[in-house]
């Protein structure tokens, strides 16, 4: 009767754990189901256990005879579904993407269980008495310790195999291995040890109080969850101080020069400051376009707008573009082109001009002299019409070193800060680069010597629509504005600000101009007043330029070419407004010499 304490003890403490784990709402996790099945087998076992062990033993009655190898058996079950769970379960905690394929792999070890459990029922047991006590042995006995004893070798193996890192929740797992070959052992030993059901209870505890049970499972969700928040918004918030200070720099420029404008009678005075004031606009506008693009860029909003292009003349373009960077430093600037590169090829040009620029700028920021090489190979594949550019740029400038080689293509990544606080710059140019090189398919690379030089080279594909180099025609460098008093022009724009930047910037042009402060003024004005050209905003209140331009285009004899004139500088805009009928489409700030090209082009027929 003795051997009956320990059962009736696990009764009473897996009792009280299922009561506790059930009396509480819990998150419909695998693992978790695993673990309720692990308590109820066990709780099962030891009331079978306890009940073999009140049993008035003496193996002379039939009933004793079926009753006890019956009960025994489906003992048998619940300790095989309790091995079975442990193993699903340290394989779930250890190996977080089984989860995913759990319901595959259950089923093999589903049949394994069943086809044990069939075996076991049929297969003799034999019931040995010793005194008060007894034991079982036979074929049912030894299949179920081996199945028990497979489980929980797979489930040491799958610990042991996945150990990348020993962490808290694997001490109970290796504490639980320990104590099943513990009591396998003792078994052995003293068949006659009613050890099970309470070794097993003790296993149970142990796992609610220090393995993710439950609730540890839900804080540690929720844990990630803050992280992730947490780190989501310092990068934010890193962003924001960082995107503030760069933008107030160029800001502080301006208000502080524009003040000392207002305050100067000098003219000579009052033309510097406005040259440094036109300075700092362009590398505010540099600041607010790059961290667009960034944006545009993380945001995944960044298409590819393919188009032919004449990449000598782009390229040629770039240079003059990077030459008035130079300056006065003793600089050569040397570019080479390919004979084989395509006169003609397809891709996204603006951004391949963007890509370029920002390295060309870089060489030309950090270099103080020697001289920059732009270097344009390709390699031409004639069957799949590609061509594959391979751009250099090397420079003997500041170089980089080593160790910063990798962080320059970060965000907001600026190098010798104390050194470089001359040199005007963003930490976003080549951020930007390398996002967009990716996005189009392309590679970016560095070497770099500090104190020496650095040399990028960018590889990018394009399409080749013809090996022909075309004529270019000469392009305008200096803006020569041609007169046109008896032409007439509307500006449209409900900012009086911007109203007069562009009727300022229309003056050379010696036009009469006419402004509307909306879109209902401007439909008045053209019902009484012929105009050669109407520029007009988009973003306006009440009726917008889209509106405006629908309405105006409703009058059967308005003829009169419209240009978009708007802020919204995303790329692909200009085909949106050509295709909702503007003529042509100009982007704020306004750049003077498209300005230029578009007044040329509708008042002098051009
Ligand atoms: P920035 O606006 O500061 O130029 P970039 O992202 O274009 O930002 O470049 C990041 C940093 O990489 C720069 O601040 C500079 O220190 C370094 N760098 C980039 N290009 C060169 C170069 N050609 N030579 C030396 N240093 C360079």
């Amino acid at each position: 009767m003795t051997g009956v304490l320990l059962p009736a003890c696990a009764i009473f403490f897996s009792g009280l754990l299922v009561f506790i784990y059930f009396s509480k709402q819990r998150i419909n996790l695998l693992e978790n189901k695993m673990y309720a099945v692990m308590i109820l087998s066990i709780l099962f076992d030891s009331i079978l256990v306890t009940i073999l062990q009140l049993f008035p033993l003496n193996g002379v009655s039939d009933l004793e005879l079926t009753f006890v190898p019956l009960l025994n058996k489906i003992d048998f079950i619940f300790l095989i579904l309790f091995c079975n769970c442990l193993f699903f379960y340290t394989t779930l905690v250890t190996i977080p993407k089984f989860k995913e394929k759990f319901k595959v792999y259950r089923i093999p070890f589903a049949i394994i269980d069943l086809l044990t459990v069939a075996l076991i029922l049929f297969s003799p047991i034999s019931v040995i008495n010793q005194g008060e006590n007894y034991s079982v042995g036979g074929l049912s006995v030894y299949l179920v310790y081996i199945l028990c004893l497979l489980y929980i070798m797979l489930s040491i193996s799958i610990v042991l195999f996945n150990l990348k890192k020993i962490d808290r929740r694997h001490i109970p797992i290796f504490a639980i291995i320990l104590i099943m070959i513990f009591i396998f052992i003792l078994f052995q030993l003293n068949p006659y040890l009613i050890v099970i059901s309470a070794s097993l209870t003790f296993i149970n505890y142990i796992m609610y109080f220090t393995i993710e049970n439950p609730d540890l499972n839900h804080i540690k969700e929720l844990n990630i969850a803050k992280e992730q928040a947490e780190k989501a918004n310092r990068a934010k918030t890193d962003f924001l101080s960082n995107m503030s200070h760069e933008i107030r720099t160029p800001l502080n420029a301006i208000v502080g020069f524009s003040e000392c404008m207002v305050d100067s009678n000098d003219l000579k005075e009052t033309k510097e400051y406005a040259t440094d004031i036109v300075d700092a606009s362009k590398q505010l506008l540099e600041i607010v376009n790059g961290i667009l693009d960034i944006s545009k860029i993380e945001a995944n909003k960044v298409e590819i707008i393919p188009k032919s292009y004449n990449p000598r003349e782009i390229f040629d373009g770039l240079r003059k573009l990077v030459l008035p960077r130079i300056k006065e430093k003793p600089i050569e600037f040397k570019m080479t082109f390919s004979p084989d590169l395509p006169g003609i090829l397809r891709g996204d040009v603006s951004k391949v001009k963007q890509i370029i620029l920002n390295v060309l700028t870089n060489a030309a920021k950090y270099t103080d002299k020697g001289e920059i090489v732009f270097n344009v190979n390709c390699i031409n594949r004639m069957d799949s019409k590609t061509c594959l550019m391979y751009i250099s740029v090397k420079d003997t400038g500041h170089g980089i070193k080593k160790e910063k080689l990798e962080t320059i293509f970060g965000k907001f990544e600026r190098i010798d800060e104390d050194k470089n606080t001359t040199t005007e710059g963003t930490g976003l140019g080549l951020a930007i680069t390398k996002s967009l090189v990716e996005l189009m398919g392309g590679r970016i690379t560095v070497f770099s010597k500090y104190g020496e030089g650095s040399t990028f080279r960018i590889y990018l594909e394009q399409e080749i629509i013809s090996m022909e180099v075309p004529e270019t025609e000469a392009t305008e460098e200096e803006i020569s504005y041609k007169e046109y008093p008896d032409k007439k022009i509307l500006i449209v724009d409900d900012s009086k600000i911007n109203l007069k930047v562009a009727q300022t910037l229309m003056k050379p042009y010696k036009t009469q101009i006419e402004l509307a402060a909306s879109g209902i003024e401007a439909i008045e004005l053209v019902k009484t007043n012929k105009y050669d050209l109407i520029f007009m905003d988009i973003m306006m209140p009440k009726m917008n330029g889209v509106e405006t331009l629908e309405k105006l285009r409703e009058k059967e004899d308005f003829t009169t070419p419209v240009v978009a004139l708007t802020a919204d500088a995303i790329e692909g805009t200009d085909e949106k407004y050509l295709s909702v009928g503007f003529n042509s489409y100009l982007s704020k700030p306004i750049d003077r010499k498209a300005l230029n090209k578009v007044i040329n082009k509708y008042l002098g027929g051009k």
